[in-house]
């Protein structure tokens, strides 16, 4: 496999962009090799510029849903295109869209657009704080909330992977009031709560945190956050930016009975386009400017082509709730082939999967807390993810990313993966 042409693009980039990426990830430094640069995406399928063809488990870090290019979504949007693509004043298509968000999700009564994930954490604990009136937050070692300062403490994806667990650039003063817990330790939070409680504003938390690898959040554990931070009077705030709509139509609050007070968004409610939301109860909400005195405003937000492909991707959820039986059946699929693979080498990693995401870890045992991954055998992986790369199989550049499956995955994709997936521990175990 030749990548002359993205070689060449990347010494190209380096000299005008940090890295010569805009997001660190993409550089695929963790897997000790250059970015690839890509040329188009069709279905479950993605070209570099050298001409070589992927089946894509990066899926634009999930918001492809329906996969790339999916017809049906972008149908029409010419029409919205030639309308104009940004006004700076409301649209219908922004009444419409926060209607299908606030009907989908139990406990939310309104909703405020943004242009990505990091603003709708970064707005939420803004309200969160102005609501209670208190200073601290609650968050979990190797759960990602987008580059926020307040946020950006002992968390996930890129941070673990570049092992920056608190970047330079964040004053000690801004990040004083982030407090941070073992992620399913119900008993750790209820410490943090008895000591700081008064103070807590809120917890946030990714109820399926997929930014440190695929570490599903106990129900239990869920619950009891409900719990205490009602007992406390703090806001309990889910980041659905990877689960909402992709766990199901009522991501959260449906697949694990538990409601928060609120919720942010991003990825798959922008079908691949720039975009954010962050949503609460009414009383909470209206304390949002204009309605209120926290500010928070956005030139882009509610931006007419990202609201389009975002409602149509909304409307096609919830006009075919068979697609969640079907991205899970994918995945459960894969997920159970590659522990036949692993059965069949005699090797024992673990692999997890909720909905439609998956991940092989290189470690066993069990995975319930970022404790649980930072022993994963990074070496390994990055031998294993080349192998994979070379048989035509395009995964998140490390170890601490999940694999993003669509409706656009078919049985012969995932046929050919676990055929990869075969091969490349074979290579990367000397088997
Ligand atoms: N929250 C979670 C759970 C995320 O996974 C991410 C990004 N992967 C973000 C927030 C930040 O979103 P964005 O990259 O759009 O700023």
């Amino acid at each position: 496999m030749q990548h002359t042409k993205s070689k060449a693009l990347y010494e190209e980039a380096v000299k005008y962009i940090p890295g010569g990426v805009n997001s660190p990830v993409r550089a695929f430094k963790a897997v000790g090799m250059e970015p690839i640069f890509i040329e188009k995406g069709e279905g479950s399928k993605i070209t570099d510029v050298d001409g070589n063809t992927y089946i894509d488990y990066i899926c634009s870090w999930g918001p492809l849903l329906f996969g790339h290019g999916s017809p049906d979504i972008l149908e029409g949007i010419q029409e919205q295109l030639l309308k104009g693509t940004s006004y700076g004043a409301p649209t219908a298509i922004e009444v419409e869209m926060a209607k299908l968000i606030v009907e989908a999700y139990e406990g939310i009564d309104e909703v405020r657009m943004v242009s990505s994930g990091t603003e709708a954490t970064m707005s939420a604990l803004r309200v969160a704080r102005g609501y209670t009136g208190k200073n601290k937050i609650v968050k979990f070692e190797g759960c990602y909330h987008g580059h926020s300062d307040a946020l950006l403490v002992k968390s996930g994806s890129g941070t673990l992977t570049f092992g920056v667990p608190t970047s330079p650039g964040v004053p000690a003063d801004v990040v004083k009031h982030t407090l941070v817990c073992e992620y399913n330790n119900q008993e750790a939070v209820k410490a943090l709560f008895e000591e700081h409680g008064e103070d807590i504003a809120c917890v946030i938390v990714e109820t399926v945190s997929g930014n440190m690898g695929l570490v599903p959040g106990k129900k239990e554990f869920l619950e009891y956050l409900r719990e205490v931070t009602k007992a406390y009077n703090s806001l309990l705030i889910f980041d659905e930016v990877i689960t909402g709509f992709r766990l199901g139509y009522g991501s959260s609050p449906e697949y694990f009975g538990v409601v928060p007070d609120m919720a942010c968004f991003g990825k798959i409610i922008g079908g691949g386009l720039p975009v954010g939301a962050y949503g609460g109860r009414k009383d909470i909400m209206e304390i949002v400017s204009p309605c209120g005195p926290v500010y928070q405003a956005g030139t882009l937000s509610g931006n007419p082509l990202a609201m389009y492909v975002g409602k149509k991707t909304l409307e096609k959820l919830k006009n075919n709730p068979g697609i969640y039986k079907e991205l899970e059946q994918k995945a459960s699929y894969l997920a159970q082939g590659i522990r036949n693979n692993l059965k069949a080498l005699d090797l024992e990693l673990t692999v997890t999967q909720v909905g439609s995401l998956v991940c092989l870890f290189f470690t066993s045992g069990k995975i319930e807390s970022y404790e649980d991954v930072k022993d994963c055998d990074l070496e390994k992986f990055n031998k294993y993810y080349k192998a994979m790369l070379e048989r035509g199989i395009l995964m998140g550049p490390a170890q601490f990313e999940a694999l993003f499956l669509s409706t656009a995955h078919t049985k012969e994709d995932l046929d050919v993966t676990l055929k990869a997936n075969y091969e490349a521990l074979k290579v990367a175990y000397n088997k």
